[in-house]
């Protein structure tokens, strides 16, 4: 057994990243099952800071695509975020592992990273790959999460937040 750590010693943070892009490659649900509603129409009016710092088509933007619905996006002042958009029934919905979507006041308001990713497809940006940026539609329900055949809830409001927003409010 410890032979075989040995043997495998070497280049094994090649083989960790690796191993880890595939699972992020084949993790297109999972993405889609914690993204939550964005509205950019109201961040574009108000020209919020996300918004205006959102920048598709800077030459030190970085967009790299992980699978259908997550990028690891990075832009010139800031560092890598993976960050997730897809289109749900025909509502925006996302997700983003920066400190601005953790700790953002309003629950629909998009970070910098998701209005960069919205901005880019609309304008036709293209990827790392050379891919043409393109937010794809998820499944219109999320995906059950199951544990052992058993179906799971989604952990809305475990954190005192909730996934989107009430019917009333849409
Ligand atoms: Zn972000």
């Amino acid at each position: 057994m410890f032979a075989r750590e040995t043997e495998r010693s070497e280049g094994t943070v090649g083989n960790h990243l690796r191993r880890a892009e595939d699972k992020l490659a084949a993790a297109a649900d999972a993405f889609a099952a914690v993204a939550e509603p964005v509205d950019f129409l109201e961040e574009r009016d108000a020209r919020s800071t996300s918004w205006e710092r959102a920048a598709p088509l800077a030459p030190a933007t970085e967009i790299r695509q992980l699978n259908s619905h997550a990028w690891l996006l990075q832009l010139p002042d800031g560092s890598p975020h993976v960050t997730a958009l897809l289109r749900r029934q025909g509502s925006y919905q996302g997700w983003c592992d920066c400190n601005g979507w953790e700790y953002r006041d309003d629950p629909a308001s998009p970070c910098a990273h998701l209005c960069t990713l919205r901005q880019g497809a609309f304008a036709h940006v293209e990827t790392a790959e050379g891919e043409r940026l393109q937010v794809t539609e998820a499944s219109a329900t999320r995906e059950p999460v199951t544990d052992g055949g058993e179906f799971v809830k989604p952990a809305a409001g475990a954190d005192g937040r909730e996934f989107g927003r009430p019917e009333g409010q849409l």
